[in-house]
C-alpha cells in the first residue's frame, strides 16, 4: 500500500539515509515507523505493539518509559545544559560518573574518557594505543588483532577491527595494521570431535602464530567482545580467554575489551569480563550505560595506559584528542541515574533470575525445531541459529535471506527481531523483562518460525 504523500513514511523515503539499509529496496518497501514505547514494548504508527527482543540495538536496558531518566535529564538541562571537558575544565556529572565507573570496574582501572558512541570510544582506544606506544619509545608496536565476526563499530579504526564483510566491502577497509584471527564458535569452527577446551587451545595457538609471524614488537593489542554480539551472539568456548590472555602476556600485548553490549549485567554478571575471566587493560562500555536514553560511551584505562598518555601529553604539550561532547553533563546525569537504578533494583539478581528462564524457554521451544541448528546464550542474551540441514549444521544460502524473512514475519506476530549473519536470531531484551514477558516473546517468535517453516515447505 502506498503511504499518503505527506506521511512520515513517505517523507522518510524522500529524505532519510538509513544506517544498515538496502537503499534501493527501501525506496520500494519504506520504513517501519515507531512512535512510542512502554516497558519492553514499542508501538508503530498504526498503534500495533511489538516486544523489543533486542532492546532496540541491545541498548534500551530499562525499557522505553523510565520517568526517572527523563527527570534526571530535565534537571541537568536546567542546571547546566552543556559544558565541555577540554583543557582541564570539569563539572560534577562527569566526575561523579567517572568515579562510579572506576568503583564498579572489573579490575583496577585508573581513568575514564567519555565519548558519544561505541565506535568513537573504540577509535579513541586505537589512538590511545598508538599514542602511548610512541610516547614510551615503542613506535613499532601498533598492530591490532581482533576476530572475524567481531563487531566494534563503524568509524575507521573500529570498522577495521570489526570482522564482518558488510563493514568492509566497498569501504576500502580494513586499514593496514588490523589483523583478524578466527571466530571462537565451537558449533561451526571446531574440528569433528574436538572439545571446547581443545578448540580454545587451538585458537590460542593460532593467535600465537599470528603474533610471531607479525613480530611481537609490532603488536599493540588484542581487541575482543566478551561474547560476540552483532556477529551472532557467539559465546566463547570454555577456557578461551584464559588461554588467549596467557599468549598476550607472553608477548606484552594489551587486552582491550569491548563491553559495549556485554557491559552492565547482560551476561549475568556486572561485566562480561567477570563472566569470562578477562583482565582488561582497557575497557569500553556504552549502550546500557545510559539505558540508551542519551548517547554516551566510556573508555576505562589502567594505570599503565594512563602513564603512557600522560607521558605523551607532557612531551607534546597536550593530549590532542577529545570530542566537543566528551562527558556532556546531560547524558552523564542520565548515566549516573541509570547506574543508581541498577543498584536500587538489584539488577544483578533480576538478570540471574530471568536469564536462566529465557535460556530454558528458548531451548524448550526451539532446540528440537527442524530449522534450528543451535540455541546458545548466557545470562540474558541468546541466539537461535536457523539452518537448512540440521544434521550437517549447514546454513541456508544467504541469498535466501531466511533470517530477514523471519524478522518480517515476527512483525506480523508482534515481535521485533534481529537477524544476523548465518541467520542467527539474537535475543537481548530490555534487562527489566519479566518471566511472563519472556514467555510471550518466545511464543511470538515461535509462531513466526512455524509460519516460515510452512512457507518453505
Ligand atoms: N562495540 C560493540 C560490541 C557493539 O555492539 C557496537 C554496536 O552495536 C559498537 C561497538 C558500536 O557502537 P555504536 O553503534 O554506538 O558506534
Amino acid at each position: 500500500m502506498t503511504p499518503p504523500r505527506n506521511s512520515t513514511a513517505a517523507r522518510d523515503v524522500a529524505y532519510a539515509l538509513h544506517p544498515y539499509t538496502d537503499h534501493k529496496a527501501h525506496l520500494v518497501n519504506g520504513p517501519m515507523v515507531i512512535n512510542r514505547g512502554k516497558g519492553v514494548r514499542v508501538y508503530d504508527d498504526q498503534g500495533r505493539d511489538y516486544i523489543e527482543s533486542v532492546a532496540g540495538l541491545w541498548c534500551a536496558s530499562l525499557g522505553f518509559d523510565n520517568e526517572r531518566l527523563v527527570q534526571a535529564a530535565t534537571d541537568q538541562m536546567r542546571k547546566l545544559p552543556f559544558y565541555h571537558s577540554f583543557t582541564g575544565k570539569s563539572h560534577e556529572p562527569m566526575v561523579d560518573l567517572a568515579e562510579m565507573l572506576i568503583e564498579r570496574a572489573p579490575v583496577p582501572m585508573s581513568k575514564v574518557f567519555f565519548a558519544n558512541s561505541g565506535s568513537e570510544a573504540n577509535d579513541s582506544v586505537i589512538k590511545i594505543l598508538w599514542y602511548m606506544h610512541n610516547a614510551i619509545g615503542k613506535p613499532e608496536k601498533k598492530k591490532i588483532i581482533s576476530r572475524l565476526k567481531g563487531y566494534h563499530g563503524i568509524t575507521l579504526a573500529a570498522a577495521s577491527m570489526t570482522g564482518l564483510p558488510a563493514n568492509h566491502k566497498l569501504f576500502d577497509l580494513p586499514l593496514p595494521g588490523f589483523i583478524h584471527v578466527g571466530t571462537p564458535h565451537h558449533y561451526h569452527n571446531a574440528l569433528p570431535g574436538e572439545s571446547e577446551e581443545d578448540f580454545a587451545t587451538r585458537l590460542a595457538a593460532e593467535l600465537e602464530e599470528v603474533i610471531l609471524r607479525e613480530g611481537p614488537e609490532t603488536v599493540a593489542a588484542f581487541y575482543a567482545e566478551p561474547f560476540m554480539g552483532a556477529g551472532g551472539v557467539i559465546i566463547p568456548p570454555v577456557g578461551y580467554f584464559e588461554k588467549i590472555q596467557a599468549v598476550l602476556k607472553k608477548y606484552d600485548v594489551l587486552m582491550c575489551v569491548d563491553e559495549v553490549i556485554a557491559g552492565f549485567f547482560r551476561t549475568g554478571n556486572y561485566w562480561g569480563s567477570q563472566t569470562f575471566n578477562i583482565q582488561p587493560d582497557i575497557l569500553v562500555c556504552a549502550k546500557a550505560l545510559s539505558a540508551a536514553y542519551l548517547p554516551i560511551s566510556a573508555v576505562m584505562v589502567n594505570e599503565r595506559v594512563f602513564q603512557g598518555i600522560a607521558e605523551g601529553s607532557s612531551t607534546v604539550g597536550t593530549w590532542g584528542h577529545g570530542f566537543t561532547y566528551s562527558g556532556h553533563p546531560v547524558p552523564a546525569a542520565v548515566a549516573i541515574e541509570t547506574l543508581k537504578i541498577y543498584d536500587e533494583m538489584d539488577m544483578l539478581s533480576h538478570v540471574r533470575k530471568v536469564g536462566p528462564h529465557m535460556q530454558a524457554a528458548l531451548q524448550q521451544r526451539f532446540a528440537e525445531h527442524p530449522m534450528v541448528g543451535e540455541v546458545r546464550g548466557v545470562g540474558l542474551v541468546a541466539a537461535v541459529e536457523l539452518v537448512e540441514d540440521k544434521a550437517k549444521a549447514k546454513n541456508f544460502d544467504p541469498a535466501k535471506k531466511i533470517g530477514a524473512r523471519l524478522s518480517k514475519l515476527g512483525e506480523k506476530h508482534g515481535v521485533i527481531m534481529r537477524a544476523m549473519t548465518n541467520d542467527s536470531i539474537g535475543f537481548s531484551p530490555p534487562l527489566i523483562i519479566s518471566e511472563v514477558e519472556i514467555d510471550e516473546m518466545v511464543d511470538r517468535v515461535g509462531r513466526a518460525l512455524d509460519e516460515l517453516s510452512v512457507e518453505l515447505r
